[in-house]
């Protein structure tokens, strides 16, 4: 739909929480103006794995996971750093995040993400649609590997909250595995299938998309870092930016890892921090899997896209402003070819490329989605952590509800900020 006489509303971030909301927000016919620094689709939406995993529904602080992770930190090709000088600083949001791994809230946090996810191959298909995107968005299912019974033991707890929550998750033995993944290597022994699983071919030209068809209808991407907001009646009346004043019926806060000052202008504090990770995609490769493949062993994904083999994961904690250490990027293109053999041993840098990127993470691996506490003409939709790609449509979508002022689709009480106080 075009813009029509609806709000005039203001979006901070396009990143693809933003660009969906934006859309959403313009087919019910408001006027929006969306913000952004960057290009759109240039933050953490540029290089994620691209999955849009119905299934992710396992929050990341879970029971008993704490007994890994001295293994994972003292292994340097681990897939978990902390950056031991920002230790003192993602203390009081580690303390939070262990204490949100007991089992009771486990299970509610699950049925939040579910509520999310499930819907998203289906939300992303009506927007990619209208973006002339469609191309971009598959249904593939998703496979998760091991190398031994064990490790595939310890994944069952995980697998089983997928089941609980109504994902149907498939065993496979290693001649199903074989049959399933041929280019897979023989290490391998067992295998998991989720089929509702979809995944997007390249994130960025998604978001890209996005922007270049709200642009065509009517709304408007400005190039500008918003910085602040002014105030009347109690409501926020325009975002301040680089590029002046943008007045505004509702404002959507959607800066991903940098959302945390424009909650705290807002009146509220939340435990925002970012959980870093990289990729590398190997262009042309001489290997193409049919689906996402996830190693349990090394906790990334490689997946298929139209820019080459993508493998992303891994967990860094160093905050906003520390440099890339791009060992952790090259590092995921090791243990690739370890998963599959017909990659080349070595590769000219020039068929590579290396990401770093930020996950906007909150500890109890819930964003937040919903109004502000004391301005409710500002509504949040951040803090998406490791599935803001495939909650994104469904966040988008949630936006425009509020704005409207429809019941939302899925209970938001989970996602409000107020959790934190
Ligand atoms: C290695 C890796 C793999 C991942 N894999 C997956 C996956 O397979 N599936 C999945 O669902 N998720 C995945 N994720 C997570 C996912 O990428 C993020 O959760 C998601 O991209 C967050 O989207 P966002 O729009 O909130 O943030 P972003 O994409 O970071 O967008 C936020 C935007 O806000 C802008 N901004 C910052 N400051 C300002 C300001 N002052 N004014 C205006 N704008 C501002 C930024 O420039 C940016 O464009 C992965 C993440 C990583 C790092």
């Amino acid at each position: 739909m075009a813009e029509g006489t609806g709000l005039q509303v203001v979006v901070i971030g396009a990143g693809v929480v933003g660009m969906a909301a934006a859309s959403f927000l313009q087919r019910d016919g408001h006027r929006v103006t969306v913000i952004d620094p960057g290009g759109p689709g240039e933050g953490a939406s540029f290089g994620n794995a691209g999955c849009l995993n119905g299934s992710s529904v396992v929050p990341m602080s879970m029971p008993g996971m704490l007994s890994s992770v001295p293994r994972w930190l003292l292994d340097p090709e681990g897939p978990l750093v902390i950056r031991w000088r920002y230790l003192p600083v993602i203390a009081p949001w580690l303390w939070r995040f262990i204490r949100a791994g007991e089992p009771a809230k486990v299970e509610a946090q699950a049925r939040a993400l579910r509520s999310l996810l499930a819907p998203s191959v289906d939300a992303y298909l009506s927007l990619a649609r209208d973006a002339g995107a469609a191309d971009l968005i598959h249904r593939a299912g998703h496979l998760w590997v091991y190398q031994s019974e064990a490790s595939f033991a310890k994944d069952t707890a995980a697998m089983e909250l997928r089941r609980r929550n109504g994902v149907t998750v498939d065993d496979l033995g290693e001649d199903e595995l074989r049959q399933m993944e041929p280019s897979l290597s023989r290490a391998y022994r067992r295998g998991r299938f989720v089929a509702e699983n979809g995944h997007v071919g390249n994130p960025h030209r998604l978001v890209k998309s996005l922007a270049e068809a709200l642009v065509r209808n009517g709304g408007r991407v400005l190039r500008e870092r918003a910085f602040g907001f002014e105030f009347a009646g109690g409501k926020v009346s325009a975002v301040r930016s680089e590029g002046g004043i943008h007045k505004a019926d509702r404002v959507v806060v959607a800066a991903g890892a940098w959302s945390k000052p424009f909650a705290a202008a807002l009146g509220d504090k939340v435990p925002l921090d970012t959980e870093r990770g990289y990729h590398i995609v190997l262009r042309d490769p001489e290997v193409v899997p049919r689906m996402p493949v996830s190693s349990a062993e090394g906790k990334f994904v490689a997946t298929p896209m139209e820019t080459g083999l993508r493998m992303a994961g891994t967990v860094e904690f160093a905050g906003l402003e520390a440099p890339p250490d791009w060992r952790r990027a090259r590092m995921l293109l090791k243990q690739a070819r370890a998963m599959f053999p017909g990659l080349p041993p070595e590769v000219p840098e020039e068929r590579l490329s290396l990401w770093m990127g930020f996950r906007p993470s909150l500890p109890d691996s819930l964003p937040v989605i919903g109004p502000a506490t004391r301005h409710p003409n500002a509504i949040y939709a951040f803090g998406h952590g490791h599935v803001g790609l495939a909650c994104g449509a469904m966040t988008g979508r949630l936006v425009a509800d509020l704005v409207a002022g429809r019941p939302p689709s899925v209970d938001i009480a989970p996602f409000r900020v107020g959790r934190f106080a």
